[in-house]
């Protein structure tokens, strides 16, 4: 596990990263939230964050989540980032205060009963497969006007935007090019949507260490990143 301090330089750098690609797409720098994944690493990776003033983590599974929580600082809010299935729905909402990966009308309702029950709304994002990646979950594109009817139908869910992530290519120019084409789809589909259900969905969560870049470029609002900031998993 690295050292606070160096945690503190890699933060400094990738808030770089994001601060320039900020003012190359003519954004302010303001726009863009970095948001620290810490899957994998120990709690103590969580604890670094909140001590540098990150007000959340995310986590792709659930039960890590839930074991290292309780040892983190209790203001730090979770989020979760990787696949969920449809019965583990109460503990995630019981853990996460924001769902990124929502990509099916059944886990909906599964979140939306559970956050019914706790007595507590739940924020959450729609995964959408915009690279049309077999290998990656997220809902496809033609599904998502659908899904968003369906989670705006839901009494205990807030639905702040949409989550994607990008396929890789053979080269690194490939995945370069996979990573433009599927923020611009993302984003254009989230202008579509909105336009059509008159909601404001404001949050494009997209890119992480390798393409934060190309996402900030692109629109996105969140950007989430493990490797940059904590090292190699
Ligand atoms: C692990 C993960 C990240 C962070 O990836 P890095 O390349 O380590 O920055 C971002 N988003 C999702 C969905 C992830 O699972």
């Amino acid at each position: 596990m690295l050292t606070y301090e160096d945690f503190c330089l890699r933060a400094a750098e990738v808030e770089a990263r994001i601060a320039a690609a900020a003012h190359a797409a003519g954004r302010p720098a303001g726009s863009v939230r970095l948001l620290p994944v810490t899957k994998t690493h120990p709690a103590e990776a969580a604890a670094h964050a909140a001590r540098r003033g990150f007000a959340a983590v995310a986590e792709n599974r659930v039960q890590e989540a839930a074991a290292k929580r309780p040892l983190a600082p209790a203001a730090l809010r979770w989020e979760l980032i990787g696949h969920l299935q449809s019965n583990k729905a109460r503990l995630a909402t019981e853990t996460f205060d924001r769902i990124q990966s929502v990509d099916s009308e059944k886990l909906l309702r599964h979140l939306d009963r559970a956050a019914v029950e706790l007595g507590r709304p739940l924020a959450v994002l729609l995964q959408i497969n915009a690279g049309r990646d077999p290998a990656k979950f997220g809902a496809e594109l033609e599904d998502a006007p659908r899904l968003l009817d369906t989670a705006l139908a839901c009494p205990a869910l807030r639905v702040e935007g949409l989550m994607t992530i990008a396929p890789l290519g053979a080269t690194p120019d490939e995945t370069a090019e996979h990573a433009r084409r599927t923020f611009a789809t993302l984003r254009e589909l989230r202008d579509a949507l909105a336009d059509r259900a008159r909601v404001a969905l404001p949050e494009l969560s997209m890119g992480m260490s390798g393409d934060l870049e190309l996402a900030v470029a692109a629109g996105g609002t969140c950007v989430r990143v493990g490797t940059a900031l904590f090292g190699a998993r």
